[in-house]
């Protein structure tokens, strides 16, 4: 049969290097390559069928191409995930973007696609699957050998985490009358308590010592031979995956069934068996079960007679028990005799038999990240489970499950080698399997993240109203659930100020509003504008598990919401503040640093005032960010709250001016917090700077922000801005310009950037938006000058074409001129938006203040200057960055001011 799959092609184009290796001989080979001809033939027969229907018709499928119904709905799960029914509106659930852009279609793209490690459950089937040995698994995970691998993508193929049809999900027997359902494990046919009665077997066994006398019946009969188990390797306790070969060596076997044991990476080495049994954790069991139909549709691997699966709570590597041993117990591997699951609780019996256990709770963040995605506690899709849950010690529970494990179960009950009591619905065992399996089934949720409202294009550029409606309570409660709740949350790391993300979001699924509140609040005081403006993105989002499928959680969104309920409710909850300390701390500048550092002194008891240049406070959030993105009456309210710690803001006050640094310490400050931003615009240094229409962003955005030109004549500040705008740079600030100048009235807006949109460090939310309105983007162009009229106005810029050329120390490639490629661009505004340095008005005011050479002031890493009264965080000490980032400088500030004034003042009272 010629069937030229892609996949096939990649195969065939290496096959010479396929056999060199040795894994498959030239008639595996051939084994191989008809399997999946036979398999490929099915799908793309479908696949044609598909496009010539333009839809999916099952019957008509089944009738014209006599397949079964289940093999249709595989494949097409199959086909969707490769991207292949995208035309039909059917798109990939995982890997989404990197699978419909990848330019080979009809082949998974790589093993380098799974680009998250933490997704690993470890089954280790990608290393047997691979025709060229290029995975190894011998640490805690995969490790890929880019020289070797051939791009063929059959592992991603068969990974039980790449994806896992809805239909291979339940397993059920065809009508088989003895067939229960129980929601939380699944179809069983049989709920047992059982005990081995071989006192060698018993000797050594952990609970029953059901698995290795099912291995020994099973071996006795001729049933199989040959069983992939576990054995202690060279570290104490520390599991190995072999192959067991007789029923004398099934002693040898042994080991923690709570490390996790890629037992399937020898799944290959053992094809010359013919009757073998797999012992596994739910994931292995869940790895063969979709590779016995992906990608060969088939069976593959046909050797595998017996199931036997293990019960499994929290999986972990040796490594992370290791860890766990040192940290939670103070013990390690060589002082352990036994650890067990049980009962809530971790236990560990040492060489002694003394017991020490804890709660498991305290334990996850050792877990394997992978086991999030995993629901089932059982085993479900073995032919007979067992575990310790639901039995007394000494004993396993069992669940039979298929015909074949119920045959096997029975055979060793007539050979007298095993003792049982039958587990009823009713009693306490079953309780208590029942509520641990249903409690793992809580966690992964495949569903899309939601997509928040916004007003449509056409409309908002004729208004300056926020873009983003937020959620609807049904949305929030969706995207909440999404949630995989980790042991060790990642993006609490990726977040600068360390929100307890997983626990908020969690107190909203449950509609604990106000404590959720309280749990954001209590680690940043400002939700609502950093639901807004923070670029989750590259943040807490992009620490999310869930990313590496392609669909982070929506964190920002989520924060958004509570904020905006909080609102909405007319509600203002703000922690607790300590007991007042009466010594007074001068914050300077009300932008995010300085909110952030006086909202945390204010918590510690502190006497805070701010002091503040504008009339208004934010900083940038009021003066630069632009109403549609972030409403001003959201910065004021949040400044409300901290008025609520007693925190005093004192508005028309320039520091280094209006008022000196010796005047606040005569007014009794004893220290300071420096927030004062990077908001001296830079310019471009070529000619035509000064000719009227050119204006800095800072200018412009200030104009219509914070002196509301956008609502002259109601407010008294015009702005002239003409029908062609030019804005110069790529960044947020130059997005907003842009945005700005549309809703002003102007008919075209062209942003000239010299990179291209890759390097563009604008928000990608905002860049979209952006587009959406219509503005106009002409990358790797860079202006050369501005050409004026007669009377001095711009009317046209020269620009330059551009290529890019090696990483410049920023990590983005450096852009290059390209000779002779000027054009003149028609122009009646140009705003200049390529960057802001240093104010110098108040750092030149304090002589000894230490400042590096571009001006910013050089702090500690706890943000203490070189005069050590003196803090400073935010733009002002690492150059314009972002608002949470400020947020967090300056609260790391607050905890140090803390620290100094404690030491020096609190004795005395601060006087
Ligand atoms: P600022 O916000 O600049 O606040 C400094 C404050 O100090 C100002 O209020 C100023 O008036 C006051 N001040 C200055 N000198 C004195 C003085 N001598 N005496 C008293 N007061 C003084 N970041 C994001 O995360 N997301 C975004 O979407 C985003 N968009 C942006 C859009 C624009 C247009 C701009 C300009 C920046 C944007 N940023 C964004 C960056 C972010 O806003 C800044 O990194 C952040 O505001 C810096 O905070 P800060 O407190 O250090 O300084």
């Amino acid at each position: 049969m010629d069937v030229k799959s892609p996949l096939i092609k990649v195969l065939m184009d290496h096959k010479t290097k396929i056999l060199e290796i040795g894994k498959y001989n030239q008639i595996e080979f051939e084994k191989l390559i008809n399997s999946l001809t036979e398999a490929e033939r099915e799908r793309f027969l479908i696949l044609e069928k598909i496009k010539k229907d333009g839809l999916i018709d099952i019957k008509r499928i089944q009738n014209e191409l006599g397949l079964s119904e289940e093999n249709i709905l595989n494949n097409i799960e199959y086909l969707k995930e490769l991207g292949l029914l995208v035309f039909i509106d059917k798109h990939p659930r995982f890997f989404k973007e990197i699978i419909e852009n990848s330019e080979k279609k009809g082949i998974f793209p790589s093993t380098k696609l799974i680009k998250e490690k933490n997704l690993c459950c470890g089954c280790g089937l990608c290393v047997a699957i691979c025709p060229v040995n290029a995975i190894d698994y011998s640490g805690g995970s995969f490790v890929i050998d880019e020289d070797l691998c051939i791009n063929c993508g059959l592992c991603f193929s068969a990974c039980p985490r790449s994806f896992f049809p809805k239909e291979l999900e339940k397993l059920e027997e065809n009508h088989d009358p003895n067939i229960k359902f129980v929601n939380q494990f699944n179809y069983y046919r049989d709920l047992f308590t059982a005990q081995t009665t071989e006192p060698r077997i018993k000797s050594v066994a952990q609970d029953g010592g059901i698995v290795t006398t099912l291995l020994k019946t099973a071996f006795k009969q001729g049933y199989i031979n040959g069983s992939f188990a576990v054995t202690i390797g060279d570290q104490p306790l520390k599991p190995l995956p072999i192959l067991v070969e007789s029923e004398e060596d099934l002693l040898k076997t042994a080991g923690t069934k709570y490390t996790n044991v890629p037992v399937l990476k020898i799944f290959h080495d053992a094809r010359d068996h013919d009757k073998i049994a797999v012992v596994g954790t739910p994931c292995i069991m869940k790895a063969l079960r979709k590779i016995s139909f992906f990608p060969f549709n088939k069976p593959f691997y046909d050797n595998i007679v017996l199931k036997i699966g293990l019960f499994c709570m929290e999986s972990f590597d040796y490594d992370k028990i290791v860890e766990l041993l040192k940290n939670e117990f103070h013990v390690y591997p060589s002082d352990i005799k036994k650890m067990n699951i049980d009962r809530g609780k971790f236990i560990i019996y040492d060489q002694e038999s003394n017991i020490s256990n804890i709660p498991i709770k305290r334990i996850k963040k050792y877990g394997r990240f992978g086991c999030f995605f995993c629901d089932d506690l059982t085993a479900e899709y073995a032919d007979i489970s067992v575990g310790s849950i639901g039995s007394e010690p000494g004993w396993s529970t069992v669940i039979i499950r298929t015909k074949k494990g119920a045959e096997f179960f029975q055979q060793a009950l007539d050979m007298n080698l095993i003792t049982k009591k039958e587990i009823k619905e009713e009693s306490k065992s079953f309780e208590d399997l029942s509520r641990i399996a249903s409690s793992k089934l809580k966690k992964y949720v495949e569903q899309r993240r939601v997509k928040m409202l916004q007003q449509p294009p056409n409309e908002r550029i004729n208004n300056f109203e926020e873009v983003p409606y937020g959620l609807t309570d049904e949305m929030m409660k969706l995207e909440a659930q999404r949630c995989l709740q980790c042991g060790l949350p990642l993006c609490v790391t990726g977040c600068p100020v360390n929100i307890r993300i997983p626990e908020f979001i969690k107190l909203l699924r449950e509609e604990k509003y106000v404590p959720a509140l309280y749990k954001i609040k209590g680690s940043n005081l400002l939700p609502a504008i950093c639901g807004r403006v923070c670029p989750q993105e590259t943040q807490c989002e992009n620490s999310c598990l869930l990313g590496s499928l392609g669909e982070p959680i929506a964190i920002g969104y989520l924060e958004r919401y509570i904020a905006d309920w909080e609102r909405r409710n007319k509600l203002k909850e703000c922690p607790e503040c300590a007991p007042p300390t009466g010594i007074k701390v001068a914050v300077i500048g009300s932008g995010p640093a300085g909110l952030a550092c006086a909202g945390e002194l204010a918590m510690r008891g502190y006497d805070i005032t701010i002091f503040e240049a504008f009339h208004a406070g934010g900083g940038v959030l009021t003066y630069g960010i632009p109403e549609f993105r972030l409403p001003k009456e959201i910065v004021k309210d949040e400044i409300e709250t901290l008025k609520m710690l007693d925190v005093k803001v004192n508005y028309n006050a320039i520091i280094g001016k209006t008022l000196s640094f010796e005047d606040l310490k005569e007014m009794g400050f004893k220290a300071f917090f420096i927030g004062v931003g990077a908001g001296l615009p830079m310019f471009l240094n070529i000619s035509g700077l000064n000719l009227n229409g050119v204006l800095s962003a800072n200018e412009f955005l200030t104009r219509s922000n914070l002196m509301k030109a956008y609502r002259f004549p109601e407010y008294d500040t015009p702005i002239k801005i003409g029908k062609i705008i030019t804005v110069v740079g790529g960044g947020n600030v130059a997005l907003d310009s842009a945005r700005t100048a549309l809703r002003l009235g102007a008919e075209r807006v062209i942003i000239v950037y010299r990179r291209s949109e890759e390097e563009m460090p604008a928000r990608r939310e905002e860049y979209h938006h952006a587009i959406e309105e219509g503005v106009e983007f002409q990358f790797l162009t860079n202006p050369v000058r501005f050409i004026g009229d007669e009377a001095g106005n711009v009317k046209q810029m020269e620009v330059v074409q551009m290529k890019l050329g090696e990483p410049d120390q920023s990590g983005r490639r450096s852009p290059i001129t390209i000779e002779n490629s000027e054009y003149l661009i028609d122009t009646d505004t140009v705003i200049v938006a390529v960057g802001t340095k240093a104010n110098p008005v108040l750092t030149k005011s304090i002589p000894d203040l230490k400042l590096n050479k571009w001006g910013y002031i050089e702090t500690n890493e706890e943000g203490q200057t070189n005069i050590e009264e003196i803090f400073a965080g935010g733009d002002i000490v690492t150059g314009s960055a972002t608002v949470i980032s400020a947020m967090g400088a300056g609260k790391k500030a607050a905890k140090s001011i803390d620290e100094y004034l404690r030491k020096k003042y609190t004795k005395n009272n601060g006087k």
